[in-house]
């Protein structure tokens, strides 16, 4: 198969995949219709989210066109799990409304850092290889209270400030010896 026959036979693919209704919407601010991809992230985007992932770099995330952009297998297969899958990865632990299509490009852009960039709200996945216990640390934390459940209200600004008390460091002083040297001869 030729890179061109490669290429007609992924955007097909591709079309194929925006009509699921996992990704009929943008996946940071819910915009209808996505015609964009973060192909590192696996997430379709509008054409808004999509410059503002372009402005975090490219070792954050790859930005393609659905349309513009030719597209190779192995970058198609990334996109194939979908918007609601990748949200339930990157936004396991986000307690806080998201953006929507009419928040300020800053706010997205804040919300996008913290999600792809810090990945502060990053879950455990089930399709990822599971972790060697030798290679697992503990971490001391403040003691976490889960948030109360209450009425999701619509805020005019959401900050997107860590939801996590920062690590506590936990400094153990080793007990002090006394230096009892008799020696005797
Ligand atoms: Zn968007």
């Amino acid at each position: 198969m030729s890179s061109k026959e490669e290429n007609l036979k992924n955007k097909r693919i591709l079309q194929e995949l925006l009509k699921s209704p996992d990704n009929k919407e943008c996946a940071d601010c819910n915009a209808k219709g996505p015609s964009w991809a973060s192909i590192n992230h696996g997430v379709f985007l509008c054409i808004r989210c999509a410059g503002i992932h372009r402005s975090l770099g490219t070792h954050i995330s790859k930005v393609r066109s659905v349309t513009l952009d030719v597209w190779t297998d192995e970058q198609v297969n990334n996109m194939r799990a979908g918007n609601r899958v990748a949200n339930e990865m990157y936004e396991a632990k986000l307690r806080q409304p998201k953006p929507t299509e009419s928040a300020p490009a800053s706010m997205i852009d804040q919300f996008c850092r913290a999600k792809y960039e810090r990945m502060l709200w990053k879950g455990d996945t089930a399709t990822k290889q599971p972790v060697p216990a030798s290679s697992i640390t503990i971490e001391t934390r403040a003691p976490t209270t889960p948030p109360p459940t209450k009425p999701q209200v619509q805020q005019k600004q959401i900050e997107w400030a860590p939801a996590q008390p920062d690590t506590v460091q936990v400094i153990q002083q080793a007990p002090k010896r006394e230096s009892t040297s008799n020696f005797t001869h």
